[in-house]
């Protein structure tokens, strides 16, 4: 099979995140959960040493998405190396700006970095669609272990992780306040990146993110043309 290259869209708590972790468990896809990558990153005690880190954890910590440029220095070292090991990979919410899709005349955006890897019809594009009723009913709920980072399921009655025991906590960005404004940059912010993507020539297959994850999961394989 060749190497592909996934990049989902959905708004938070449309199942990004699930369904990324279902291709990688599945089909050893390796998932860049950017968000992450940027929390452990800003959560490193010497994050405190580089005021530009400080800057960008108070941000974070707001709900507000963190500064492009520091984003796209930060994610495009970490997606070259993984292309360059020769693993499919997934992106779930990497693509937050026009300026990280595509970059700029001084810096490569991820878009023509995955291009150059993957090649351009190996990259595919999904948008995973839910109300935005849906969305803040599954965050306000979420819980996540505070060791291993694994989402709980039926979050109400869990009272420990399922994977490693480990006690669980609510994500600041969950509070309902802060997904009101995370709605609001997905809408303003991302919607231009997929328009942008269309307009560059690629496909983005639309799948309704409301049914069980396992179903949703149905419709990404078929839009990956993933067989077993
Ligand atoms: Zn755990």
């Amino acid at each position: 099979m060749k190497k592909q290259a996934v990049v989902i869209f959905g708004p938070p708590g449309s199942g990004k995140g699930t369904q990324a972790e279902l291709l990688a468990r599945r089909y050893l896809f390796i998932n860049i959960d950017s968000g992450r990558y940027i929390e452990s990153a800003l959560r490193d005690p010497d994050a405190k040493k580089s005021p530009e880190l400080q800057k960008e954890k108070k941000l974070f910590d707001a709900g507000i998405l963190s500064s492009p440029s520091w984003v796209l220095k930060f994610m495009h070292g970490i997606i070259s190396g993984i292309a360059d090991s020769g693993h499919n990979i997934v992106l779930s919410g990497s693509l937050r700006t026009v300026y990280e899709a595509f970059g700029d005349k001084q810096k490569e955006g991820l878009v023509p970095l995955l291009v150059r890897k993957y090649g351009k019809k190996n990259v595919i594009v999904i948008r995973l669609n839910v109300a935005d009723k849906s969305s803040l009913q599954r965050n306000t709920g979420r819980l996540i272990c505070s060791v291993c980072g694994l989402q709980a399921l039926e979050a109400a009655k869990a009272k420990q992780c399922s994977l490693c025991s480990g006690p669980l906590r609510k994500r600041t960005l969950d509070k309902p306040e802060v997904i009101k404004v995370r709605l609001k940059e997905y809408r303003e912010r991302s919607y231009p990146v997929i328009k942008e993507m269309k307009k560059h020539g690629f496909k983005v297959c639309e799948i309704n993110g409301e049914p069980l994850p396992y179903k949703v999961f149905e419709s990404v394989k078929k839009a990956l043309k993933l067989t077993g």
